[in-house]
Parts: structure tokens; C-alpha cells; sequence
């Protein structure tokens, strides 16, 4: 995988990206991080990017024509043409199987927005995919591309090692994962539940997935309608 970010500020993304799990992904080859600083396609000799809106009102607008050459640049070396995301709050809310979707792909564009926005002409001729991490405002689109890198680079083969990739995580079957714990047995008088001590393996699944069920009807039960369920979930959920 392959991820390219269109940004006013590179340094940002390179210190989240390259911290952590995605930090040695990057340093494996496992994903690549090309990110592109949109202020060295300015075309004025103070490197200014942004301007005044039309029509008026707060605030400053990212201009089209550098963020269209420093997509130009990045495009221009690809066999097709990439899937570009704008991450904004207008875009459709990212999810765990938006990410499954994405991660497929050989290479990803990001482009991160600033101030007031961008250009929306720039936005039609290049965009593929509007994005939003959800119904509130940030400053600019750094930290909603680096959720999403994060969210995507978790699924592509090798990031994690493989005995925690095949693990259960929230989500699938439209389920919470079920409580975790670690050592020691008895903390501060609170005992791991007794089931996880037995090596029983069955009863462990069987106690996991009961607690995944009961875990979303209570955080999320809008999630249950879409949830994977078989005759034995279903009977635990009528109990509680
Ligand atoms: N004026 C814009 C609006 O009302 O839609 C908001 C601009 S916001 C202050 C600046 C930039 O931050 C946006 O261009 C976008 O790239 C990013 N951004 C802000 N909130 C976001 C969110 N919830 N999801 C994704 N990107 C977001």
C-alpha cells in the first residue's frame, strides 16, 4: 500500500505516521508514505496558497492550482487514475468497512484541507471520494487522513503479525469485542473472570461472544440490527 498526502503540513504526518505500528510498517516497506507539501506548487514568490473567498465571509480558501499540480505530480507516475479522498466534514462517515474497501487499493491519495477549505473547482476535477471522520469540525484534514492511514494499514497483510490479525476485533459481524485482560489474575481485589482461567477453549468462545452481544445491546445497539447473529446468539440475547 502505497499512501500519498496532499498537504499544507507534512511534518504533521510524517511524525504521526512514522510513530508505533504504521512507523515500522513504513520502515518493513510493508506501506510507503509519500507526502507532499501543496506549498511547493505555489506559484507566487511568498509561497502563499490561500486567498480570499468570493462573495465574501471569514476566513481564507486554499487556492486550486497548487493543490491541482501537486496532485499532478503524484498522478502523472500512476498507471490509472488513484482514488483521491478529501477529507471533509461534508464526506461520508468513515467506517471499519470503508476501511476493508480501501485497503484493497495499490495506492491511495489523501488531500487534506485547511482554513476555510478548498477551491471547489479543484475538488470536481480531482476527487474521487468525499470523507469525513465525523459530524465535527477540526482545524484541517492531517489527523482525519492519519486515522484513516491508521484504520487502512491495520488490514493490509503483514502490518500486524498474523496471530493478532486473525483475532476477533470490534466490528466484525457488526459486534464489539468482548472485555479483554491481562496479568496479574487478582488486581486491586478485581479477580479475571473465572471462564478465561480454564483452558476450555469452547467455553471461552462461547463466554467472549456472549459478552461481545451483551457488550453492543448496551453501547451500541443500533449495531445488532446489522449483526451477524446465529440461533445460539440470538437466544442469548433474548435472556438479557
Ligand atoms: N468550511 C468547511 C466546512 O464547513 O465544511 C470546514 C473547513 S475545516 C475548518 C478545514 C479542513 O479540515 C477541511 O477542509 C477538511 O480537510 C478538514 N476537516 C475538518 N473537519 C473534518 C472532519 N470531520 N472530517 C474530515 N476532515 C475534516
Amino acid at each position: 500500500m502505497k499512501y500519498h498526502v496532499l498537504t499544507l503540513f507534512p511534518e504533521m504526518i510524517e511524525n504521526g505516521m512514522k510513530t508505533s505500528i504504521t512507523g515500522r510498517a513504513i520502515e518493513e516497506g510493508k506501506i510507503f508514505l509519500d507526502s507532499v507539501n501543496i506549498r511547493d506548487y505555489a506559484f507566487n514568490k511568498h509561497n502563499k496558497v490561500d486567498d480570499y473567498p468570493y462573495g465574501g465571509g471569514a476566513g481564507m480558501v486554499m487556492q486550486a492550482e497548487p493543490v491541482y499540480l501537486a496532485y499532478k505530480s503524484v498522478s502523472e507516475h500512476m498507471d490509472k487514475k488513484p482514488k483521491v479522498i478529501y477529507l471533509t466534514p461534508q464526506g461520508s462517515v468513515f467506517s471499519q468497512k470503508m476501511a476493508e474497501e480501501l485497503a484493497v487499493e495499490d495506492e491511495l491519495v489523501f488531500l487534506c484541507g485547511h482554513y476555510e477549505g478548498i477551491d471547489e473547482r479543484v475538488i470536481e476535477e480531482i476527487v474521487t471520494d468525499n470523507v469525513s471522520i465525523g459530524d465535527y469540525v477540526l482545524t484541517g484534514g492531517e489527523l482525519p487522513a492519519m486515522v484513516m492511514m491508521d484504520a487502512i494499514s491495520r488490514l493490509v497483510p503483514g502490518v500486524l503479525n498474523n496471530e493478532h490479525s486473525a483475532e476477533f476485533e470490534s466490528f466484525q459481524d457488526n459486534l464489539l469485542e468482548y472485555p479483554q485482560y491481562s496479568r496479574p489474575e487478582v488486581w486491586r481485589e478485581k479477580r479475571v473472570p473465572q471462564v478465561l482461567m480454564s483452558g476450555h477453549h469452547a467455553n471461552i468462545e462461547r463466554w467472549r461472544r456472549q459478552q461481545s452481544i451483551l457488550r453492543t445491546k448496551e453501547r451500541r445497539p443500533e449495531l445488532l440490527k446489522d449483526a451477524d447473529l446465529d440461533d445460539a446468539d440470538k437466544l442469548f440475547l433474548k435472556s438479557i
